[in-house]
């Protein structure tokens, strides 16, 4: 069917990934969520393929698609049920390096993004701390002015890629008692001395992504590792986190279509008392409301896109969108496992997974309650 968001570029790239993910992706899912990590290699090969670049700039390597090729690329991970590596790739392409384009000299994007584009670096993005987490305006990681550069002391925590990433895209503050107003972000190289990855964490879910806790003890960054102007890293980074929002979104409306079509296959085979248990309205009608609020969170997803690419910078869209898409990819996981009985429930079967990993979409990019609270702003509502 046409559509009015994907055109036939569009449609020859998904192709292309969809390729990728079946051939050389999907059959690692369960191997790679019990080692805990995505391995190197997967982040060189999307390179080559020109996958980790796909709406950056030619002259940076990238493919100088719009926002709709990296919906294509998160989408095709999500239907391969790939969660740990879209989460992987999802904070190399559109969380930690947006930034360096938007912002970098052009030092710094020939040394952090165009690597990153290859696959030949990894990216992470350093923002929350033990303390500041939904209060992103509260971190106290603080770089103090030397003579040379920067002196960093601080903290951060649940850092996606932190274990063995190359390069953080830091979140700091270079002035104290200024709230939001003094923080600056920082290209900071993990084998910088005083850079310590002080423990690879345990998680439910999207196991395959790695995520670390990590120090900085005195570490000492050069004057060039700023990145963009002093005092304008909080402003800067929550711009370009809208659209990893909306990435976000768009990976939770398609894992909730591959969710809810493992369900309803299930339940047209399973038979009890004599007939297959979709035959029930209880069931029927609750895989209908799931396919029902499956279409309209995608029409808000696509829409919300459009305009975002388009030079709109719709924040209360995107909220909507990520509260909505991340509560039905919860739902339908949580529902699936549920049509599924104790089958669902055991390990052998994916739909553990599939559920174990949904849980965190309602937490990490922003809780359901953070993007309540922007929509209730935007209504004139905030406190
Ligand atoms: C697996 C994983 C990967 C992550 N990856 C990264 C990463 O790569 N980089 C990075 O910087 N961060 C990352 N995060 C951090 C993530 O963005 C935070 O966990 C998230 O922003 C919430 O912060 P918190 O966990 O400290 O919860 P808190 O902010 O302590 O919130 C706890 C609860 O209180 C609620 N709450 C807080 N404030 C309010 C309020 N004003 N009104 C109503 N309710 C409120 C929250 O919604 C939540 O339910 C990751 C987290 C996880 C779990």
């Amino acid at each position: 069917m046409e559509s009015l968001f994907f055109n036939e570029e569009h449609n020859m790239l998904r192709q292309s990934i969809k390729e990728f993910v079946q051939k050389e992706l999907v059959e690692h899912n369960e191997e790679w969520d019990e080692a805990g990590l995505v391995p190197e290699w997967v982040f060189r090969r999307m390179g080559e393929l020109g996958y980790l670049g796909l709406r950056f700039p030619e002259e940076y390597g990238g493919g100088g698609g719009d926002f709709f090729t990296n919906i294509v690329l998160m989408e095709e991970l999500a239907f391969g049920d790939c969660g740990g590596v879209g989460a992987a790739v999802g904070i190399q392409c559109d969380m930690a390096t947006p930034p360096i384009l938007a912002f970098g000299t052009e030092e710094q994007k020939q040394r952090y993004l165009v690597p990153a584009i290859k696959g030949e670096k990894i990216a992470c993005l350093g923002i929350t701390e033990p303390g500041a987490g939904s209060d992103v305006a509260s971190l106290s990681t603080y770089a103090e002015k030397v003579p040379g550069g920067w002196k960093v002391n601080g903290n951060k925590i649940f850092i996606t890629n932190g274990y063995r990433a190359d390069f953080m895209t830091l979140l700091a503050r270079t002035e104290k008692n200024k709230g939001y107003k003094g923080m600056s972000l920082f290209l900071v190289d993990t084998d910088t001395p005083g850079y310590v990855v002080s423990r690879k964490l345990d998680k439910v879910g999207q196991r395959a992504s790695d995520t670390a806790e990590i120090f900085f003890e005195d570490m000492i960054l050069p004057e060039d590792a700023l990145l963009g102007e002093q005092g304008r890293g909080f402003q800067n980074i929550m711009w370009e986190l809208q659209g990893e929002r909306l990435i976000v979104a768009a990976t939770c409306v398609a894992g909730a279509r591959v969710v809810l079509q493992k369900a309803i296959d299930y339940t047209k085979e399973r038979v009890q008392f004599g007939r297959p248990i979709i035959k029930n309205q209880a069931i029927s009608h609750r895989i209908a409301d799931l396919a029902a609020r499956i279409e309209a969170v995608q029409s808000l997803v696509y829409t919300t896109a459009w305009q975002l690419d388009h030079g709109g910078y719709p924040t209360t869209e995107v909220s909507a969108a990520k509260l909505l898409a991340a509560q039905l990819m919860f739902d339908v996981a949580d529902e699936g496992m549920q049509f599924m009985g104790g089958y669902g429930y055991m390990m052998e079967d994916p739909m553990q997974r599939m559920w174990r990993d949904s849980r965190i979409l309602r937490i990490a990019g922003g809780t359901d309650e953070i993007q309540r609270e922007i929509i209730a702003m935007s209504m004139g509502l905030g406190v």
